[in-house]
């Protein structure tokens, strides 16, 4: 079994990690030589810091990074609080932390699962028949072709592979460009985001932790400077003393550049055996900070159904669940950056509108509990498949439950393994964990303690952490019809 991912960003090298657990045959072809460093992400979400615990990794990453679990922004009537905090996740805040940090993160865990990484590897032509996909490959020594049974083209926005499927790449772009500078502030700022809003624009600070800050900075009385203008220090601190009022200006710069956002989604994200995920899929504004974890999403979404499809496990229509599932997530993603894109870099009549109006709205905690968790990617849930039974929270992402297994404490996240299904059996008799002793190979099977959702006794959780079925007190044949429904002929 084997699959090529393009691209080696966020989103190839979780994919690579998950397929390669689940015993694929993984290459990774990255037309960058060297390893990047650069920081475009720095925020994670909660959901996808629950994917990376389910993974026995977050911890390592949340040491890395700050916890911020709340932002005070000036909206031009006062400063306005806004509350991260997600009562139902572990992970109670926003994960702020350099994007590359994620990457090293997932590629020592690719490594250490075997997936083979061919740096200086660019992919330039693909055509695809009933058995495969066969790749041409660019290096620094000549062409050559490389063939799999699946492709995955997780190579960016500007992606090749998208291209030469000839998916379409809806949307348009923005009118004002985003500064990029990494720089060392005059003044002492928190280990927070740093939100500075003004007439002219926006300007983010995050930090690296070393004393050093990424601005991010949108100066809409700049976005007529062509894009390959460089940017001075000067240029900076002018933006960042309208945008800030005078409260932040800069010593020094070590790096800038300019970058226009775009809001754009693929029309398919699946043509026969080549998908795509990340940005390739969709690419949207950096505000909301939901790039990057989209895109580690999609990629949790798709690697366990494209390891049962290789394996010749996967029913039918369980492959196609990705572009069911995912597209409508990445255009609700697309809306929601857009949304607050235009609230934040906003003309003058809206922002007189906006003053009254967001604070007001934030105060809402219905509302605010909703943006939290369409921004976290907690709210996430898919539609159940038509070929599956029907159950009360199917498609809904599971709690991270406390459990007791074998007279220990335990928690769900550490029972889940992201290429099995989960079957959590809590009936006395255990004759549902009895029942999907033939599919050992692809459902992992617990009799455990606990409260499970909306009174069930057993629940079937999917490998990427949403409910496939729940049931009370369900007989040994429902539990294998569902099984097979799901996971094909044991
Ligand atoms: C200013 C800014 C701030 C951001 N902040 C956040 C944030 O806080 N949180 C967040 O979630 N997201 C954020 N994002 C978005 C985030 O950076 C991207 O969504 C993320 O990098 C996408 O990951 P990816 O793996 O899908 O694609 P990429 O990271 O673009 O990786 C694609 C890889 O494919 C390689 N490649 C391209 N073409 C080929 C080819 N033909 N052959 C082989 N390899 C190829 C590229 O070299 C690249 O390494 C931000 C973006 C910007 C610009």
């Amino acid at each position: 079994m084997s699959v090529i991912i393009v691209g080696a960003g966020p989103t190839g090298l979780m994919l690579a990690g998950d397929l390669a657990e689940a015993g694929a045959d993984v290459t990774l072809l990255e037309k960058r030589a060297e390893e990047s460093n650069l920081t475009r992400a720095f925020a994670l979400h909660a959901r996808t810091l629950e994917l990376f615990d389910m993974r026995g990794i977050a911890d390592e990453i949340v040491d890395q990074g700050f916890e911020v679990s709340g932002v005070r922004v000036d909206l031009g009537g006062g400063e306005t609080a806004l509350d991260l905090d997600h009562p139902e996740s572990r992970f109670k805040y926003v994960l702020t932390v350099a994007q590359a940090r994620t990457e090293t993160l997932l590629q020592r865990r690719a490594e250490d699962l075997g997936v083979r990484i061919r740096r200086g590897a660019e992919v330039v032509g693909l055509e695809q028949d009933g058995d495969g996909v066969t790749l041409s490959v660019r290096t620094r020594d000549g062409a050559h072709t490389e063939r799999a049974s699946y492709v995955v083209g997780a190579d960016g926005a500007h992606s090749v592979v998208r291209r030469l499927l000839g998916v379409g790449f809806s949307g348009r772009s923005y009118d004002t460009h985003i500064i990029l500078a990494d720089v060392r502030p005059d003044q002492e700022l928190p280990p927070a985001i740093n939100p500075y809003m003004g007439a002219d624009g926006v300007a983010l600070l995050p930090p690296y932790g070393d004393g050093w800050f990424r601005a991010i900075v949108w100066d809409r009385s700049r976005q007529d400077v062509p894009l390959d203008h460089p940017v001075s220090l000067d240029e900076l601190n002018d933006s960042l003393r309208r945008i800030t009022g005078g409260r932040i200006s800069v010593a020094e710069m070590s790096w800038s550049t300019r970058f226009l956002s775009e809001r754009r989604q693929a029309d398919r994200y699946r043509v026969g055996r080549v998908l795509l995920a990340g940005d390739a899929a969709h690419v949207h504004s950096p505000m909301g900070a939901m790039g990057m974890n989209t895109g580690i999403q999609d990629a949790a979404n798709l690697a366990w159904k494209l390891a049962a499809q290789e394996r010749g496990r996967a029913p039918t229509w369980l492959l196609d669940t990705y572009e069911g599932e995912r597209h409508p997530v990445g255009r609700q993603a697309l809306r929601v950056t857009d949304f607050v894109q235009r609230m934040a870099v906003a003309p003058a009549p809206v922002r007189a509108i906006r003053a009254h109006v967001v604070p007001r709205l934030l105060r809402v905690r219905r509302f605010t509990a909703a943006m939290r968790r369409l921004i976290s990617g907690l709210g996430v849930r898919y539609d159940r498949p038509r070929e599956v039974e029907d159950s009360p929270s199917v498609g809904r992402r599971v709690d991270d439950l406390p459990l007791v297994r074998a007279g220990e404490p335990t928690r769900l996240y550490e029972l889940v393994d992201p290429t099995r299904f989960t079957l959590l059996d809590t009936t006395a008799q255990g004759s549902a964990a009895e029942a999907a002793q033939p599919w050992e190979d692809r459902v992992l099977s617990v009799r455990v303690r606990g409260d499970l959702p909306e009174g069930a006794d057993v629940l079937l959780v999917r490998p990427d952490g949403h409910v496939a079925w729940s049931g009370e007190h369900p007989a040994p044949g429902q539990v294998r019809q569902v099984l097979a429904e799901w996971t094909g002929a044991p």
